[in-house]
């Protein structure tokens, strides 16, 4: 079918796509509606952790599909047990509730947080997060998250979510007051353009919040699932937040979120928190089989091995362009251009048959599969070495 044929107009235009639709998917690759094979460094936006189409999720998918799909979040199911019970042994929280998306995870952790505060807090509501943080797209998620423009966009915003600057634990002190309930972050800022906390930083905020008797809330949507090389990012902090959240890879692709806490901090009543779709047995038996093959040990160390490669291979690039060099954690980096080429970089790789995705204008983002080879990583760095050739003229 051309692309003219495709009725595309009877979609919401809510972002500038190109005129290519997408068939089929396997590993790093994607197939669009002319046959065309593109290697994928996108994946579903950090969310095919497996690459596409990955036999474990496939298999969980029939598997369920044929036993129970839903009875109803009123009632238990087997999977969803299963899948809290596994990230309950695997982290340090021992309370699990399911989403569908990584934003309505968020909601649950500051309506949790807002709930404690409530009992043990006299009331408190105020929850710290950073500048230029990104939390989701529901009015709450989008006041907490630190995007520029965001505070005007659907004004009035949700109150009650004063930003700190991401590595200045004065810049978060200074905002504590009687209404303080929690600081709430990611472990690497994504969506900003891959901004890890540093080591220091965390800690000193893990020791404040404890003075101050304040929750720690991670959001690990991005982070989280393997993709920084642990298992979860805070494990590299040595630091345990009361609350974090997981999305994006927990579903392997499919939508599937999680809101995980420290027991102390479980204090929803019935009533409180809930939703049609909240621990499905179909999602929650995906998250499990991702859930197996990403916490192997062995698994997570061939993470930070290719994510070391991956590196290796930016950083020599840089070297060679004359650019600002590579950052990030495991396999979520960043390449820093030092100049506003990124969509044009990334249109130029695209028709070159690779994607990449620019958070910023001047930031490339690699957010392969975790399963990703070293071959698929330098046919990566070579497209986009010639990307950045044309971009430069
Ligand atoms: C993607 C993302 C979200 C939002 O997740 P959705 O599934 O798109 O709602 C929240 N926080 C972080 C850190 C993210 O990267």
């Amino acid at each position: 079918m051309a692309f003219q044929d495709y009725p595309v107009d009877t979609l919401m235009n809510i972002t500038a796509r190109p005129e290519i639709v997408f068939v089929r998917g396997e590993g790093s690759w994607l197939e669009d509606h002319t046959g065309r094979r593109y290697l994928d460094f996108v994946q579903g936006w950090a969310v095919n952790c497996l690459g596409h189409s990955p036999a474990v999720v496939v298999e969980a998918l029939e598997r369920q599909a044929r036993k129970l799909i839903n009875p109803s979040p009123a009632f238990y199911n087997e999977e969803s047990i299963a899948l809290a019970a596994r990230l309950v042994r695997l982290s340090c929280f021992q309370r699990v509730f399911f989403a569908n998306s990584g934003a309505e995870a968020n909601e649950g952790a500051i309506k949790l947080a807002r709930r404690w505060g409530r009992k043990f807090r006299s009331g408190a509501y105020e929850i710290i997060t950073f500048d230029r943080s990104f939390h989701g797209r529901t009015i709450a998620t989008m006041s907490a998250s630190g995007k520029p423009g965001w505070d005007t966009l659907f004004a009035p915003q949700v109150p009650g979510f004063p930003k700190a600057i991401l590595n200045d634990i004065e810049s978060v002190e200074r905002l504590i007051g009687p209404k303080t309930v929690a600081v709430m972050l990611e472990p690497v800022q994504g969506e900003a353009g891959v901004y890890p906390a540093d080591l220091e930083f965390m800690q000193a905020l893990r020791e404040l919040t404890r003075e101050r008797h304040l929750l720690l809330i991670c959001d690990e949507v991005q982070t989280g699932v393997g993709r920084t090389g642990t298992l979860f990012a805070y494990q590299q902090y040595g630091i345990e937040p009361d609350i974090m959240t997981l999305g994006k890879g927990i579903g392997g692709g499919v939508p599937l979120a999680a809101l995980l806490a420290r027991e102390a901090v479980s204090v929803f009543e019935h009533g409180d928190q809930g939703g049609t779709y909240n621990g499905n047995p179909l999602m929650c038996a995906v998250g499990s089989a991702v859930i197996d093959e990403v916490s192997k040990p062995e698994f997570l160390a061939n993470v930070r091995a290719t994510g070391d490669y991956l590196s290796g291979r930016l950083t020599d690039l840089s070297n060679r362009l004359g650019l600002k060099g590579d950052r990030g954690r495991g396999l979520l980096r960043a390449l820093d251009l030092g100049a506003d080429l990124g969509a044009r970089i990334v249109e130029l790789a695209r028709n070159d048959s690779l994607l990449i995705n620019s958070p910023r204008p001047a930031t490339l983002r690699f957010m392969s599969s975790l399963n990703v080879t070293r071959g698929e990583i330098d046919l990566m760095v070579e497209g986009v070495e010639r990307a950045i050739g044309k971009a430069r003229g």
